[in-house]
This record gives C-alpha cells, structure tokens and sequence, in this order.
C-alpha cells in the first residue's frame, strides 16, 4: 500500500478501507493528511465554521460505574464533601431562567448514571425543561444513560426511546461510545453498556426519527486498528440509518482518574485523527472539535484538519472535562467571541441549531 495509491482512490471518490485509514495514522505526512481533509471540508461545507449557542446540564455525578478515564463521576454514597452534586430540577429552572428567550437554542443534558433514576426521571426531566422553554432543542442521555433507564423500568430499547421522545427529546448526544473495540472497552470502561448496545440504541433512535451523534475517545490504551474499527463500526450503522449528524473526536484528558500514568497524545496526534476521521466517515456529515476539551487554540487549529464544527457557547455548564484536566477551567464563550476566532482562521462563522441548520 502506498500514499499514492490512497490518494487515486480519494480523488475517485471511493471509500476508504480499514487498512487504508491505519496506514495513514502511521504513514502519512501531517502536511499531506492536513491538505487532503481540508479539501474534504471545504468540498462538504465551503467556508462555513458551525457553532451554537447552548448550555449543558449535569444532573448528577453519582454514577453505578466508575470508568477508569473518568474524572468527573462519584459513587452514589458520596456526598458533597466528596465533590458529588445531586440537582433538583429548581436548579435546571434556576438555570434555563438566565437565558431570556430568544439567547439559546440547545439544552444538552448528559450526567452520572444514578443507580435510583429509570426512564420516569428522564422523562420528567424532559417535560420540565418543555414546559419552561418549548422553543429550546433538547439532546439529552448518553446511550448509557439509556441503556440503564431501560433496565432500571423494566422497558425494551425502544420503548425506553420511544417513551423520551414522547416527553420532549429532541436528539441524542454522542457521549458513552468511547472505544468500541471489546478488549479495550473492558479495561477503561468497566461494565458499562457494550458496543453493540450503544450501536443499538442509536440506531433505534434513528429509526424513531431521532438524530444523534458520536463520540471516540482516543489517546489511551487502545491502537490505531481500535480508532478504525471504532469508526467502521459507526461508518456501517451510518450506510443503514443516515441519523448521525457529527461525529466528535474527544482526546482523553489524564488528570484525577484512574489511568492518570498515562501521558496525553501530543497536538500532532490530534490533528492525525480528526484528519484520517474526515477522509475515512464519508457519510456523517459534520466533524467537530469540541473546543472544552481540546482548548480554544488548538480547536481553532483544527479547523484546517476537516473540522466545520466548534461546538457552542457552553457558559461554563459543564464540569467533565474541567475535572480531567482541560485547560478550559470556566468555558464559556459568547456567540461574538466564537464569530471572532473563526473569522481569524478565515472561516465564515454560522451560527446553527441543534440539528445543522443556519439560525
Ligand atoms: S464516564 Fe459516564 S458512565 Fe463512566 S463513570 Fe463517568 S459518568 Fe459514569
């Protein structure tokens, strides 16, 4: 296999192999990948940089399981002293009441998997947010936090998803995907749902009509054959359903978790996977660096490297990736400063809604 023999099959428009894409995390020059996945984008998206404006809120950091990577969780026994939150749904109103109407579009709700909660909390949740801003997009419930509903209330998948689309739920976040490959998933992600349940989960969301997105967490134990087969398996489920909006490579951060001997990949390693990311899911539509977890710069870097997607305005909502280590200790960036920094890449910034389309 050659460089050039990957770059015929680009430039005739065919699809990239498994072989192909590791060859080019361990063979080809960053220079070569950059050129290649930013003519993708631009191919894709022209100049337009996508962003939103969005708030998250985390329920709860009590969880059943405790991922090895994780630094944001606590057991369900633990207590404010120990760093565990327990929201009510009086601090969610308290916190959709800053927002007047008209300065949000997205409530992104993903949290712990508390060991009480079935599919009757998230629905309330749901309802409770509908009720106090109907206007507003709900993403909500990793595929764990769903898988673990519907075990909890005794329901099927579908039924579980049926039951919080009907409360109010708009789309699925990416979150909980991790690293599909078995081996890998069982060292830093313990018992939690399989890869072919979060692969189910999504793909009944998008049968009901429900559109979501996908994650990969990269830059621990797992291989570069792990990366590819993670984004096959996703590439595959795209070719059935074409309910995947973005997909969001998320760089696993090493502070106060339990893999914490483990260096952080380097800049350049990021900028190989969103780049072989692009070129290799031809089918989901958009890519995006999360600007929380990568940092301001560097997202801002990545938008040479096949990204058109920067996330939102967060306003320092989220504490997942500050609690790992993220330079971003309060993210929060207002609509103007997002417009600025895209526009100094020389991208055209574009505001969107939760599901890709201009505001
Ligand atoms: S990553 Fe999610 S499921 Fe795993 S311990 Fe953290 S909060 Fe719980």
């Amino acid at each position: 296999m050659t460089l050039e023999s990957i770059d015929r099959a680009l430039t005739s428009g065919q699809r990239l192999t498994r072989e192909q894409a590791v060859h080019l995390f361990r063979e080809a020059p960053l220079e070569w990948l950059r050129e290649r996945a930013d003519a993708r984008r631009r191919a894709l998206h022209g100049d337009a940089a996508f962003y939103n404006r969005n708030i998250h809120f985390e329920p709860t950091n009590k969880c059943v399981y405790a991922c090895r990577f994780c630094a944001f969780a606590r057991r369900p026994d633990q207590t404010e002293s120990d760093g565990a939150w327990d929201h009510s749904f009086d601090d969610l109103g308290a916190l959709l009441d800053r927002y007047p109407p008209g300065t949000l579009t997205e409530v992104h709700i993903t949290g712990g998997v508390h060991p009480d909660r079935g599919v009757e909390y998230g629905e309330a949740l749901c309802r409770f947010v509908r009720s106090r801003r109907p206007e507003v997009h709900i993403k909500a419930f990793t595929a764990v936090e769903i898988s673990f509903f519907a075990r909890k209330s005794g329901l099927n998948l579908e039924q579980t998803l049926e039951r919080l689309r009907d409360a109010g739920l708009d789309s699925l976040p990416g979150g909980g995907a991790e690293i599909f490959a078995p081996e890998v998933r069982r060292k830093i992600a313990g018992g939690k749902a399989p890869a072919h349940q979060w692969l189910d989960i999504h793909e009944a969301a998008h049968r009901l009509g429900l559109k979501s997105n996908a994650t990969m967490l990269y830059g621990h134990v797992e291989s570069h054959e792990d990366r590819v087969d993670h984004m096959e398996r996703l590439r595959e489920l795209q070719d059935r359903t074409r309910g995947f909006m973005s997909f969001i490579p998320l760089r696993y951060r090493n502070e106060n978790n339990a893999l914490s001997h483990l260096p952080e990949v380097p800049p350049d390693e990021d900028f190989r996977t969103f780049a072989v990311a692009r070129l290799f899911l031809d089918n989901i539509p958009h890519l995006k660096a999360y600007w929380v977890m990568l940092g301001v710069s560097q997202a801002c870097q990545a938008l040479h490297w096949g990204v058109d997607d920067l996330d939102g305005t967060v306003d320092d909502s989220t504490k997942i990736y500050s609690m790992a280590g993220a330079e971003e200790k309060i993210p929060a960036l207002s609509s103007t400063r997002l417009q600025e920094i895209i526009l100094a890449q020389g991208r055209n910034p574009v505001e969107r809604n939760s599901l890709y389309r201009p505001v």
